[in-house]
C-alpha cells in the first residue's frame, strides 16, 4: 500500500497525563489508521496512488468530485503532522527563532498562548488550529474537518487537533483544557524551529 501509517517516535504513554495512553490508542490506531487506509482503498489502481501524499492534498483541494480522496488524504497528513506537533516534556516557553518572531509577529508568548487557545476553542465543531509561516510572517488559524492550511502557500508550524476524538476520552466537552495542557505540556517548539529552516 502506498500511503503508510508513520511510526510514532514515543509510546503510547508517552503524552500523558495531557493525552492518555487511552486517547492516543484510539486517536492514531483507530481514527489515523482508518484514514490511511480508506486513502489508499479510494485511490488504488489510479494515478494519485503514485504521489507522495501532500501533493494528494494540494491537487485535490477544492475539487468537488475529489472530496472524498482529499478529505482522507488531508486527514492522514494533518494527523501525521499532529503528532510530529507534539513532544513529551515539552511545550512552555519557545526557545530559538521561532521565540522571536513570536514575539516580533504575535505579540510575545502571553498573547499567543491566549490566541491559539482562542483559535483551538472557537473552530465551531471539528477541525484543526495552527501557527502557519505566510509571508516570511507567522500566523495564528483555524479550519473546519480536514481542510489544512498545506493546501496553499502557507508553511505550517505548529498544529493542535480539535476534533472531539483528540479530547473527550480525557477532557469530555473542555476542549479549553485540552488546548491550554497540550500549548504548555507538549508543543513540540524544536519541531518548529526546524520547519522555519
Ligand atoms: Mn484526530
Amino acid at each position: 500500500m502506498p500511503f503508510v501509517l508513520p511510526v510514532l517516535p514515543w509510546a503510547d504513554d508517552a503524552l500523558a497525563p495531557v493525552i492518555s495512553a487511552n486517547t492516543l490508542s484510539f486517536h492514531y490506531g483507530k481514527h489515523h489508521k482508518a484514514y490511511v487506509d480508506t486513502l489508499n482503498k479510494l485511490t488504488a489502481g489510479t494515478e494519485l496512488a503514485e504521489l507522495p501524499l501532500i501533493d494528494v492534498v494540494k491537487k485535490t483541494t477544492g475539487v468537488p468530485d475529489k472530496l472524498p480522496i482529499f478529505n482522507n488524504a488531508a486527514q492522514a497528513w494533518n494527523h501525521a503532522f499532529y503528532w510530529e506537533s507534539l513532544a513529551p516534556k515539552s511545550g512552555g516557553m519557545p526557545t530559538g527563532k521561532i521565540a522571536a518572531m513570536i514575539d516580533k509577529d504575535l505579540g510575545g508568548y502571553e498573547k499567543f498562548k491566549i490566541d491559539f487557545a482562542n483559535a483551538a476553542l472557537t473552530q465551531f465543531g471539528s477541525g484543526w488550529a495552527w501557527l502557519v509561516l505566510e509571508d516570511g510572517k507567522l500566523s495564528i488559524r483555524k479550519t473546519p474537518n480536514a481542510e489544512t492550511p498545506a493546501s496553499g502557500s502557507a508553511t505550517p508550524l505548529l498544529t493542535i487537533d480539535v476534533w472531539e476524538h483528540a479530547y473527550y476520552l480525557d477532557y469530555q466537552n473542555r476542549r479549553a483544557d485540552y488546548a491550554a495542557a497540550v500549548i504548555d505540556l507538549l508543543l513540540n517548539w524544536e519541531k518548529a524551529n526546524e520547519r522555519l529552516g
